[in-house]
Order: C-alpha cells, then structure tokens, then sequence
C-alpha cells in the first residue's frame, strides 16, 4: 500500500522532531495533503493506525487538511486556485499552466506531550 510507506516516512520524520523537544509522546499530527498529491486521506488514515503502533505517536490523532490546488498561468501569470477537473487559468482560461500546489504532503504540525 502507497500510503503505508508514506506514513512510516512521516512517522520518521515526527519521532524526529518530537525527539529534538523531548517529547515523551506525540497526541496530535497536523497534515495538510494536496488534492493532487495522489494521497487518499481515509486510506492515509487507516495506514496511519497501523504505521504508528511502537512509535511516540502511537496514541496520536491524525488531523488532515485537504490543500487546494492552484496554478499559475503561463500567458497570463495569474495565479488561480482551480478545482481539480479544471487545471486551467481562472482569469484568461489558458489551459498551458504550471501547477504550484496541491501536490505537497507536508507536516503542518505537532502536538507533543514531554
Ligand atoms: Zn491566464
């Protein structure tokens, strides 16, 4: 499973940060995962509740928040946030447009109890 492997890298990357403020556990995970990172969050979820056992945040919450996506026009430069069937630009509907985000995973933050 996709998303097993990105929690365990998450995991990774929260147990390093809880150990640099000597957490003795971790109670929350803020994630904030773009529409288009690929990343199904009921499924991100459930791997989580398997990845996390034996880990600081074994009794954490997860919190997600879905990014929104947004494109800068290449005619026009405009930046627009776009549903995700509809990568064009919002103001001049160019459809040559570079995504600029919506396809991160990012830690937003931690709750940590030390
Ligand atoms: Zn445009």
């Amino acid at each position: 499973m996709h998303e097993l492997s990105i929690c365990q890298g998450l995991l990774r990357q929260v147990e390093k940060v809880a150990a640099e403020n000597n957490a003795k556990t971790v109670e929350l995970i803020r994630l904030r995962v773009g529409a288009l990172s690929g990343v199904e969050p009921p499924l991100l979820e459930r791997a989580f509740e398997i990845a996390r056992a034996g880990t600081l945040a074994a009794e954490a919450e997860l919190e997600i928040e879905e990014g929104p996506v947004v494109v800068k026009c290449q005619e026009c430069g405009a930046s627009s946030a776009v549903p995700v069937n509809n990568l064009v630009c919002q103001y001049c509907g160019e459809w040559r447009v570079n995504v600029t985000e919506g396809e991160e995973l990012l830690l937003l933050s931690l709750e940590i109890e030390t």
